[in-house]
């Protein structure tokens, strides 16, 4: 057995979200090590061409609102230069009047101006979209490459060390210092402090240390149609992305007169099958005629070209979990981010970084990041929910100390 290699960092998982966390740490001037079951990053739900990042504007939660938000203006911040800024628009719901004015109220009661979000009625829509449905206009609207981002993500740095093919399966605390186990139960790494980035994998590390974890599985799929140059579907698609009952990207013209239109996704609760399935092409092209109000519309004028299907990993309350494990200290977990890695893994770099480091509390302060958002956000809220809240307190004033009393009787 070969002594364990010991890091002052370890992050497990170099999909989006581990690869940002990492990414971030490194340009802080830190040493870190990445460490990923697979060959090379983004293999798993990251291994996505087409997600899109917008601030959600919807009558949900506050608190989600709000940090969806603060999570845009992150990855664009992060990723404005790279990504392709196409803008979304939402069209109103069917069946709801549009209340231009009732909009306004909205928008700028989530500190939306109109330079992020604008209702458009229909002609307006028309005229700016392509697309004859009043809704809101997020210009800012974008469209990632996960794939590529996590790769670029990770390039050689004297500082990063990446151990591909290496799947963790558990973890121990001996002195302060975590251990971390392979598959053949040998201690492979030491660090001082890890963070758990490894989607659904991430509730069997964590029940390795005794904490579980509600996360589940959310098959998905994304289809990539193909319309010919002739098509009557041509006339109806979209110059801009769509999000509403499931999304779309702008329609790509081809040099032939065809076009590629990207539009997903289906929603599998529970299910974790990566094979495609001719149904959820079916799904998707009955959203794509909702999406922009072509009911209709021959479905098999979309042509079945290709394909993306992943799995995301979801938490019980559909918000991330981003945060200092306050119980296990040195322990930091980035997981749940559901259909919104580009928002979340943003945003999971900074408030990650910020509390390994003991940092930039002030900056995180400035961005809008009220403890309540914190505590949405902190694994904690899992446990004896009315701590979760001085928890995340804690984790902001110091990571160095645990929180909770460690006797769970003494709660
Ligand atoms: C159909 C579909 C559409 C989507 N659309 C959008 C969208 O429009 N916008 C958006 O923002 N998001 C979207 N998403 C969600 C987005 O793809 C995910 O949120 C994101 O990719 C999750 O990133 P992650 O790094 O948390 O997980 P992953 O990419 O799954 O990475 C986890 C990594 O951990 C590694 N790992 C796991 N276990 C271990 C272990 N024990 N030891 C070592 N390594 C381990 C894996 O190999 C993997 O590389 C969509 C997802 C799907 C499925």
């Amino acid at each position: 057995m070969t002594n364990p290699q010991h890091h002052e960092i370890v992050v497990i998982g170099a999909g989006i979200c581990g690869a940002t966390i990492a990414n971030e740490l490194v340009e802080r001037g830190k040493s870190v090590c990445i460490v990923d079951a697979a060959p090379a990053p983004a293999t798993a739900c990251s291994s996505h061409a087409y997600a899109i990042a917008h601030p959600h504007i919807g009558k949900g939660s506050p608190r989600l609102l709000r940090l969806t938000r603060i999570a845009f203006l992150m990855a664009e911040t992060r990723w404005g230069q790279v990504w392709r800024r196409h803008g979304i628009f939402q069209p109103t719901k069917r069946g709801r009047a549009f209340d231009r004015l009732e909009l306004m109220q909205h928008l700028s009661s989530l500190s939306l101006d109109q330079e992020m979000a604008l209702p458009l009625d229909a002609s307006e829509a028309e005229k700016i979209c392509g697309i004859k449905q009043s809704g809101v206009w997020l210009p800012r609207g974008a469209s990632l490459n996960l794939f590529e981002t996590s790769n670029a993500l990770l390039q050689i740095h004297e500082r990063l060390t990446c151990r591909w093919n290496t799947r963790i399966t558990r973890l121990e605390e001996s002195k302060g210092v975590w251990h971390l186990y392979n598959e053949t139960n040998e201690p492979i790494l030491s660090a001082n402090k890890v963070v758990i980035a490894a989607a659904m994998e991430s509730k069997a590390l964590m029940s390795s240390i005794g904490i579980r974890l509600p996360l589940k599985p959310v098959r998905g799929q994304l289809s990539i149609f193909s319309i010919k140059a002739n098509d009557a579907w041509l006339e109806k698609l979209p110059r801009v992305g769509i999000s509403g009952d499931g999304y779309c990207l702008p329609a790509d013209l081809l040099e032939d007169g065809s076009c590629r239109w990207i539009v997903g996704s289906s929603f599998d609760e529970g299910e974790d099958d990566l094979a495609p399935r001719n149904e959820s092409d079916e799904f998707n092209r009955a959203q794509a005629q909702g999406l922009v109000d072509y009911l209709e519309g021959d479905p098999r004028g979309l042509i079945q070209e290709g394909e993306f299907v992943g799995v995301r990993c979801v938490a019980g309350d559909r918000l991330p979990i981003i945060g200092a494990l306050t119980q296990r200290p040195g322990i930091f977990l980035a997981t749940a981010l559901g259909s919104r890695g580009v928002l979340w893994s943003a945003l999971a770099a900074k408030l990650i970084a910020a509390q390994l480091l003991s940092d930039d509390f002030a900056l995180l302060a400035r961005l809008g990041f009220a403890t309540d958002l914190l505590a949405a956000l902190a694994p904690a809220r899992f446990f004896a929910g009315s701590l979760a809240a001085p928890a995340a307190l804690g984790a902001l004033a110091s990571n160095s100390k645990p929180i909770f009393p460690s006797d769970p009787k003494a709660r």
